[in-house]
C-alpha cells in the first residue's frame, strides 16, 4: 500500500508530490495529461521567478522536478476511488493501486456556453483554447467570448495572428486582471463588444456567422471564422462523489485551509478546490501552495497528528 495516491498531474499535483518526495511519502502521482492545463497556457507572466514564460516550458520544468526524485507519473486513466480497509483504492483503466490516503487534484474543463451550434462546431472553428488554436485563424476574423484572464489573454494572443478580433463580454467590466485589460485596450487589431451575448453559433462545415443578443454595427449576425469560448471552468469532480467528499454548489471540493476534506485522509489542491472562507483564486502559484498544504497535512495524518485546523474546525460554517 502506497502512503499516498495523487489523483491530477497538473501545477497543485505536481506541487504535492514535490512536497510528498521531501517528506519521503511512498506515492504516486496520475495523470493523463502530465502537466495538466498548464501545457495549455500561453505566457505566464506572474509566476515568482519568471517575468514571462511560455505555460509548456513552466511545467515541463515542474514535471522534470518531480521525476527527478524518482516519481512515476502514471498516465493512467482513473475509472473509479473506492474506501477499503486502511486507506483507499483507486482504479484506473489498466490497474488497481491502494493507498493510505489521497490528494485530489483533477483541476477543471472549459465550461461550454450551451447555445445551437456551438456542439456541432467543435473542432471546426469553435474552440476552447486559444493558447492551442491561434496559429489556425492566421489572417482570419475570430471572436472570443468572456471577460476573465483566459479571455482577454487569448484575445491577446489570438491577434498577433487573425486579422481582427471581436471580445464579446456580458457586462460593462472585465473580471480580468487591470494589467490585461490595459494592454487589451492598446491592441488596434482587437475590438470589444460589450454587454452582449452570443446566442449562436452558425455554419454548415465550419463557423461562419455568431449571432448577438443585441445588435452590433445595425446587426445581430456577425461574420467570423472562429469563436473562441473562454468563459470558464467546471470543476472535475465526479470522482470525489464516488467517495462521498463535500462539494459546493457549483462542484468544487470543500476543504478547509489546511486542504481537509470531510473525509479523513482525503485532501484536495488547485483549482478543484474551494476553499472554506477563501477567495477563489486560481493561478498557477496558488495551485502550488495548495498542492504543497496538502501534502504536509497527508505527511501529519500519517504521523498520527491532527492537520490544522480539521475539518470540524472549520472557520465558517
Ligand atoms: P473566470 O475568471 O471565471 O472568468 C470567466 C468569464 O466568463 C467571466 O468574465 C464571466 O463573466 C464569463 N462567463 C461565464 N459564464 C458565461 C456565460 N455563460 N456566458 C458568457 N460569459 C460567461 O475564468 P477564466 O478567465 O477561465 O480564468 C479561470 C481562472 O484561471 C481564474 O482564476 C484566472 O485568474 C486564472 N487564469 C490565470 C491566468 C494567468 O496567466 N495567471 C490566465 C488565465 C486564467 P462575468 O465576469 O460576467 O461573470
Amino acid at each position: 500500500m502506497y502512503d499516498l495516491v495523487i489523483v491530477g498531474a497538473g501545477v497543485a499535483g505536481m506541487s504535492a508530490s514535490i512536497y510528498a518526495s521531501r517528506y519521503k511519502m511512498d506515492h504516486l502521482i496520475f495523470g493523463e495529461t502530465p502537466g495538466g492545463q498548464g501545457m495549455l497556457a500561453g505566457a505566464v507572466e506572474n509566476y515568482p521567478g519568471y517575468v514571462s514564460v511560455p505555460g509548456p516550458e513552466l511545467m515541463q520544468k515542474i514535471v522534470d522536478q518531480v521525476k527527478h526524485y524518482g516519481v512515476e507519473v502514471k498516465q493512467e486513466s482513473i475509472k473509479g476511488l473506492v474506501k477499503i480497509e486502511g486507506g483507499f483504492e483507486v482504479k484506473t483503466d489498466k490497474e488497481k493501486y491502494q493507498a493510505k490516503t489521497l490528494v485530489l487534484a483533477m483541476g477543471a474543463s472549459y465550461r461550454h456556453l450551451n447555445i445551437p451550434g456551438e456542439e456541432k462546431l467543435i473542432g471546426k472553428g469553435v474552440s476552447y483554447c486559444s493558447t492551442c488554436d491561434a496559429p489556425l485563424f492566421k489572417g482570419k476574423i475570430v471572436a472570443v467570448i468572456g471577460g476573465g484572464n483566459a479571455a482577454l489573454s487569448g484575445a491577446i494572443h489570438l491577434a498577433s495572428f487573425a486579422k481582427k478580433v471581436l471580445i464579446i463580454h456580458r457586462r460593462d467590466e472585465y473580471r480580468a486582471e487591470p494589467i490585461r485589460v490595459e494592454r487589451l485596450r492598446q491592441n488596434r487589431k482587437i475590438e470589444e463588444i460589450l454587454t452582449n451575448e452570443v446566442t449562436e453559433i452558425k455554419g454548415q462545415e465550419k463557423v461562419e456567422a455568431i449571432v448577438s443578443k443585441n445588435p452590433y454595427q445595425g446587426s445581430q449576425e456577425i461574420k467570423v471564422d472562429g469563436v473562441f469560448i473562454e468563459i470558464g471552468q467546471v470543476p472535475s469532480s465526479v470522482l470525489a462523489g464516488q467517495l462521498g467528499v463535500v462539494v459546493d454548489k457549483q462542484g468544487y471540493i470543500e476543504v478547509n485551509p489546511g486542504m481537509v476534506t470531510n473525509i479523513p485522509g482525503v485532501f484536495a489542491a488547485g483549482d478543484i478546490a474551494a476553499i472554506e472562507g477563501g477567495i477563489h483564486f486560481r493561478q498557477f502559484v496558488t495551485a502550488a501552495a495548495d498542492g504543497a498544504r496538502a501534502a504536509a497535512g497527508v505527511y501529519q495524518y500519517l504521523q498520527g497528528e491532527a492537520p490544522t485546523p480539521s475539518w470540524d474546525q472549520k472557520l465558517t460554517r
